[in-house]
């Protein structure tokens, strides 16, 4: 970067000049990548600019901590996507549930989370009740306007999934959103499984939507990071306090890797929701298969809200097995799948399968089946070559 005048440096010795070199470049380059700013320091013109900022000004630059014009930039898309007006980057998916509970909650409130939560946030939420002072209580996922009668006067925070990301139910997020705003406490959505594609959360009055970018934004399996989007300035200015006190930030590299994926996102989000369905459709021919739990498919708890509310599925389904095989059984169907890898994550090019053993992960709601539960993650593969692969272990099944 070329210095202002006062500042040159070419009459300095030599370990000076090597350090504050004086570059020489044209300005006008131009091109569709976003450029990696990676900084610590950012450096001001004089202090007065320095001592008059204001950490609410998402538009002033402070620290490399807090934002870079390569962060700032991938922020700004993913709020634009969403619908939302603000973005904080998270080193991870977990890392922005994490935020959100110290942003918007403290010792002696409440919180209420649905039965079917991804098990870290319902994990995170035990630590906070066991050490930090909180209550966790949870509800059925599918208890719409219910909500009401859980909510006490300590209730700040309600946690909503949609669909939970194992067992798929969609819940009726306007049902419990409008029941959260006559009350006064605010509602925040992990929005992972629609990728904020297929799902439009504050059109449907809730306040914070999570995202897990390492799921479709990366789309690569290669990076790990997580965002909270909201509409409401106020809102955001919470939790972006919280994420500053925590001194949490993420690597412009790591930004820019998404920044080259999300232009494809919505076309790759449509393909695994193409390939995810016909798989779910064929599945639900087979004598195997109790239950296909596609929030598209009708067995599916919530799937008039889907109708209702989305418009896309992605590459993300469950279903359940035959009360007859045992989990061992599962297990070897598992392992057995050649196409489907076996591992944590999803939203990449390549397919996953795991087992769950869903009872083990519910206190609030009864689960209706016996048979074990397995969820797919329908990559980039050829869709008859995945259905050739789960067709030939189900029929090794026996
Ligand atoms: C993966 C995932 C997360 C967490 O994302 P990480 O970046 O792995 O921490 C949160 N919620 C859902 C629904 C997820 O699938």
């Amino acid at each position: 970067m070329t210095q202002p005048p006062s500042k040159r440096h070419s009459n300095r010795r030599l370990q000076t000049r090597i350090v504050r070199a004086e570059d020489q470049l044209a300005p006008g380059f131009e091109s569709f990548a976003v450029p990696v700013t990676r900084a610590s320091t950012v450096v001001f013109p004089d202090l007065a600019t320095l001592r008059a900022l204001d950490w609410r000004n998402d538009a002033q630059w402070r620290y490399g901590l807090h934002a870079t014009p390569t962060s700032l930039t991938l922020a700004q898309r993913l709020a634009a996507i969403e619908g939302g007006n603000h973005a904080l980057l998270q080193p991870s998916g977990l890392s922005a549930i994490s935020n959100v509970y110290f942003g918007i909650v403290k010792a002696g409130d409440d919180v209420l989370i649905p039965d079917n939560v991804y098990s870290p946030n319902r994990d995170h939420a035990e630590w906070l009740a066991h050490d930090f002072g909180l209550t966790a209580r949870y509800y059925d996922p599918m208890i719409g306007a219910g909500i009401a009668d859980l909510i006490r006067p300590e209730t700040k925070l309600i946690w909503l999934e949609a669909p939970g990301s194992v067992t798929m139910e969609v819940p009726d997020v306007q049902a419990i959103t409008t029941v959260a705003r006559a009350r006064n406490v605010i509602t925040a959505i992990d929005n992972t499984w629609s990728a904020g594609l297929a799902f439009r959360p504050f059109e449907h009055g809730v306040d914070i939507s999570v995202q897990a970018l390492t799921k479709y934004q990366s789309g690569g399996g290669d990076v790990l990071m997580g965002a909270t989007i909201t509409a409401d300035k106020e809102l955001h200015l919470k939790l972006k306090l919280a994420r500053m006190r925590m001194g949490i930030g993420v690597s412009s590299d790591d930004c820019s890797l998404i920044l080259r994926s999300l232009p494809s996102m919505k076309v790759r989000f449509e393909q695994h929701d193409r390939s995810a369905l016909a798989l779910a459709r064929w599945l639900k021919t087979r004598s195997e298969i109790a239950a296909v739990l596609h929030p598209a498919l009708p067995d599916c708890p919530g799937h008039e809200f889907f109708v209702r509310d989305f418009n896309g599925a992605g590459g993300l389904f469950s279903v359940v097995f035959d009360e007859r095989y045992t989990p061992a059984q599962i297990d070897t169907f598992c392992e057995s799948l050649e196409l489907f890898s076996l591992g944590w994550s999803w939203g990449g090019a390549h397919s996953l399968a795991m087992p769950y053993d869903v009872a083990s992960m519910r206190s609030a709601s009864r689960w209706p089946y016996r048979g074990t539960l397995v969820r797919f993650y329908v990559g980039l593969e050829d869709e008859a070559d995945l259905q050739a692969d789960i067709e030939r272990c189900l029929v090794a099944l026996g």
